[in-house]
């Protein structure tokens, strides 16, 4: 849709243009942004300027920039894990056409329970790289920085730089599940194992790290269900005991 409040629109072409004037705000793929009004904005900094390398191979991870599409996440050299990251694209609601634009780093910050990037990232023990106001640079674990439905730990002028995957985890065995109320709908209860981690996200506000071999307590202890009209907490809470179980199984099989 238009943006009938936007007056100006500024290609960041490095670090310095990142601070926001009043009223600007960053744009990455605008698939989010575009989609609905957003009437405090009346200015946009495009990130996709920036020039930043869609993924490099730097010492022990896989750093995927936060620019990158999510379509082109897949063809980055992910080695064993191809088929996981297959599978977390795959789980999106979305259209060929708004997978060619969202963004890695877009998904990341906007932080819906359905974020695939999040699935993926939080199941490889990513970090995110983050470039801080002052200059600097913090890094945070994916599953902490998301901390429930819409909100990460991102403070004012702070920008997504990247997602650093370590490379140790693509080799770990991986199993993959997602459930929906309809085939193509939205995703309602994902779960990922890698290693000896299980990783719930979807039915959770926000990523729950759990250990495999402690599979039942874990579950027990989850106190962030997430009930939206794509379901409700009670079914997904069950969803997700089957679908954890199923993942162990097929961890240890
Ligand atoms: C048809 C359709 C289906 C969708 N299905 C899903 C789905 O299944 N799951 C899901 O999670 N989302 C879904 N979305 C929402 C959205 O498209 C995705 O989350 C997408 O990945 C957002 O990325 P983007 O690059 O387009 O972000 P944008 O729209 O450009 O930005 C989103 C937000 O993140 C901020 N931002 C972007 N990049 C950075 C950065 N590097 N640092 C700091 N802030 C940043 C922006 O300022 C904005 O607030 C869907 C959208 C549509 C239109």
């Amino acid at each position: 849709m238009d943006l009938v409040t936007v007056t100006s629109h500024r290609a960041a072409r490095g670090r310095e243009d990142l601070a926001l004037a009043p009223g600007e705000t960053l744009l990455a793929g605008g698939t989010w942004l575009f989609s609905e009004p957003q009437p405090e904005v009346s200015g946009l900094v495009d990130l996709t300027t920036l020039g930043w390398p869609d993924w490099e191979s730097l010492p022990g991870v896989l750093r995927i920039g936060a620019t990158c599409t999510v379509s082109r996440v897949l063809e980055a050299p992910w080695g064993p894990a191809a088929g996981l990251v297959r599978s977390a694209a795959d789980s999106f609601l979305m259209s060929w056409k708004v997978q060619h634009v969202a963004t890695v780093g877009g998904n990341l910050c906007l932080a819906l329970p359905a974020a695939a990037m999040v699935s993926l990232a939080a199941a490889l023990g990513a970090t995110v790289v983050i470039w801080t106001p002052d200059g600097g640079v913090r890094q945070e674990p994916v599953a902490d920085f998301v901390t429930g439905a819409g909100t990460t730990t991102l403070a004012p002028g702070e920008v997504v730089r990247a997602i650093d995957v370590p490379t140790a985890s693509l080799w770990l065995p991986t199993a993959f599940r997602r459930a929906s109320l309809t085939p193509l709908g939205r995703a309602s209860a994902v779960v990922i194992g890698c290693g000896a981690r299980v990783i719930v996200t979807a039915s959770t506000t926000r990523p729950v790290v759990l250990d495999a071999d402690d599979l039942e307590a874990g579950l027990a202890a989850i106190d962030c269900w997430y009930d939206d009209p794509h379901g409700p907490a009670d079914w997904r809470a069950h969803v997700t005991g089957v679908l954890a179980r199923e993942v162990r199984q097929e961890l240890v099989s």
